[in-house]
């Protein structure tokens, strides 16, 4: 569903993807590792055409997404083009991003609405079922400000999945939460990944979590991947000295 073929991302002088390539199947679920620094975020960034690239080219559900040479990177060919990928990918940030001036139900209800066209009875209706996937259906009358962090973000969960996205993007999802809400954020997680069809990408700190829902971690280093393969070898029996001294330090 996925695929970045030798991409390569500058800012200025600074080359933070190095010629990275990666493949993610639909319905895969893969967890991106890291120390601070090493382009996790601008992976998910560029899928969610946020920054461009200046060589390579990312794929999305087999169509190109960035790949027309424009100024000093590249860009999808129309303006059409990229509003059609973009819908297929939903993200979803360590800082919630809520709209602040709607209900939680509007959060919910109105993009698919707005930008899919769906019918009000319908986005309701479905708003209202995520709502309650997220453990939240008393919430909808509910302005964001009135909610804890960990309800905001599984507010900003639900909006992001109210869209149908193939793809789901998680940059940090729990890193801004208090310690004792990270758990509620996660067991949301835990039901995506369980249900199966939507592909997952996920960058995060929480190794244990890492270990726990993803088919594979990648482990990046300096703009390139040092090392990729099943959550159990990665943790257990790592091949590189780099991904060995990363995991010593942090677990
Ligand atoms: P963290 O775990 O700290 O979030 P990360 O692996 O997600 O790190 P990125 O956010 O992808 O790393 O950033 C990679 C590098 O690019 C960093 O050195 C960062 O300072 C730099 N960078 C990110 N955005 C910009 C920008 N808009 N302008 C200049 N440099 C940037």
């Amino acid at each position: 569903a996925v695929e970045f073929r030798g991409v390569s991302k500058l800012y200025g002088a600074l080359a933070v993807l190095k010629e990275l390539s990666l493949s993610v199947p639909q319905g895969e679920k893969i967890a991106l590792i890291g120390p601070s620094g090493s382009g996790k975020t601008t992976v998910l960034r560029i899928l969610m055409t946020l920054e461009t690239i200046q060589a390579g080219t990312v794929w999305v559900k087999g169509e190109p997404l960035w790949h027309m040479p424009k100024g000093d990177g590249l860009a999808p060919a129309t303006e059409t083009h990229l509003h059609a990928m973009r819908r297929h990918i939903g993200m979803v940030f360590q800082h919630f991003n809520l709209f602040p001036h709607m209900t939680v139900q509007e959060n919910v209800a109105r993009p698919p609405q707005i930008v899919l066209g769906v019918t009000s009875g319908e986005a309701e209706q479905r708003a209202q079922d995520l709502l309650r996937l997220v453990g939240l259906a008393q919430k909808g009358a509910s302005y964001p400000a009135q909610l804890s962090g960990g309800q905001k973000q599984r507010v900003a969960i639900a909006r992001a999945l109210a869209m149908q996205p193939a793809i789901m993007l998680f940059d940090e999802p729990t890193s801004a939460l208090d310690p004792e809400l990270v758990e509620e954020v996660l067991a949301v997680l835990r039901d995506i990944a369980l249900e199966g069809k939507t592909t997952m990408l996920l960058v995060t700190h929480e190794m244990s979590f890492a270990r726990e829902i993803s088919d594979r971690i990648l482990f990046l280093d300096g703009g390139a991947i040092v090392e990729e393969g099943p959550p159990d070898q990665i943790f257990s029996d790592p091949k590189e000295e780099r991904t060995r001294l990363f995991l010593k330090k942090i677990i």
